[in-house]
């Protein structure tokens, strides 16, 4: 039969087995005894250290101390059921390392307070540095992630801002490839561009299509009296007279220096010529701030199925042309066989 050791012994083998180190605290006379597997876990000599509670008290992190201390508290208190608490204890090197503590009185006065409290420690040091690894590591993707957002919002909103100045640059060039720098009316230029769509509508829906072209009379003569910025000023008003008076369906452009050209889609000849009268008739009553007074002679043409801007440009001239001829200030009609 084997002789089974003391039954305090056993206990300290059980404890060194399932525990990395073990304590035996005897609260009345203050004795702590640590096992040899504690010293080693810390890096100390084996029973180099005091052994008290002082030696416990001096080992925990201080920032865990105040923490070890109030569960210990509960517990001698008998607040809580049991003690068992995780911390960082000094080691030798001046490193600390994570144990979880757990102890247990096993011997009480009759006045209920401990006599007797024993514990093991667990070195749960790999555990939590991975655990605080891997809280890093996921703060760090939280955070990745969060300034990635942050970024594309960032740059989402710079490229919606680039995209509009982009826009707006894009409307200013059209603006200025398609308009007229005096006026703000069509150049000839898009007057062009837009014959050509209005022929082809024309084509595509056999409607009739007219055209004017509004020539102001010896406006050279307006320059030399009154100066060129005041021609330019006349030159607005007459611009403004015009569109003021077509219907929005009708295309006006600034022809050339002091010629305005319109295009009447969707109009017979006699429409246009009415239409040319009234424009004439409004420009002669129209004055401006120096009571300038112009007229101005139109040569007006309807589009025939043949026709090509050229051909329609070339009617519309002539017409002018004839106009001029019959002492200004008159509307002239090119038929268009
Ligand atoms: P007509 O009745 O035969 O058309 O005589 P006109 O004097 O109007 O014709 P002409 O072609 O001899 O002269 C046109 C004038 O228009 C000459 C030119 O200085 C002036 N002109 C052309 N463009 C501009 C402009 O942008 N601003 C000003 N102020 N004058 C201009
Ligand atoms: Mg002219
Ligand atoms: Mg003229």
């Amino acid at each position: 039969m084997p002789t089974w050791p003391s039954t305090d012994e056993t206990l300290r083998h059980v404890l060194d087995i399932v525990a990395d180190g073990v304590w035996n605290w005897d609260v009345l006379t203050g004795h702590v005894s640590r096992s040899a597997g504690w010293y080693r876990m810390l890096g100390y000599d084996v029973d180099s250290l005091n052994q008290d509670v002082l030696t416990w008290e001096n080992v925990i992190h201080p920032d865990d101390y105040p923490n070890v201390m109030a569960h210990f508290e509960d517990y001698v208190k008998d607040r809580i059921p049991a003690y068992r608490i995780q911390y960082r204890c000094l080691k030798a090197d001046g490193t600390y390392l994570w144990i979880e503590d757990s102890g247990k009185i096993v011997e009480r006065l009759p006045d209920n307070s401990p006599a007797r409290m024993i514990g093991a420690h667990t070195n749960i040091d790999e555990l939590r540095t991975t655990q605080e690894k891997l809280a890093q590591q996921s703060q760090l993707i939280v955070g990745d992630y969060a300034d990635l957002e942050h970024l594309i919002k960032v740059r989402t909103e710079e490229l919606a801002e680039l995209n509009e100045t982009l826009q707006e640059k894009v409307l200013e060039v059209e603006q200025l490839a398609s308009r007229d720098m005096l006026t703000g009316i069509y150049n000839r230029r898009m007057f062009e561009q837009l014959i050509d769509i209005e022929i082809k509508r024309a084509k595509r829906y056999s409607q009739p299509m007219s055209v004017i072209l509004a020539d102001i009379d010896l406006f050279k003569q307006v320059n030399d009296i009154y100066g060129h910025s005041m021609g330019d000023k006349v030159l607005t008003s007459v611009a403004e007279t015009l569109q003021e008076h077509i219907r929005e369906s009708d295309i006006l452009a600034r022809w050339g220096g002091e010629e305005f050209a319109i295009i009447l889609p969707n109009t017979e000849a006699d429409t246009a010529l009415e239409m040319a009268e009234r424009l004439r008739h409004y420009i002669a009553e129209m004055r401006n701030e120096n009571n300038i007074q112009v007229t101005c002679s139109f040569g007006v043409t309807e589009y025939n199925t043949e026709d090509s801007g050229d051909s329609i440009f070339s009617r519309m001239d002539q017409a002018l042309y004839q106009a001029k001829d019959c002492n200004r200030n008159n509307v002239k009609l090119m038929p268009n066989h």
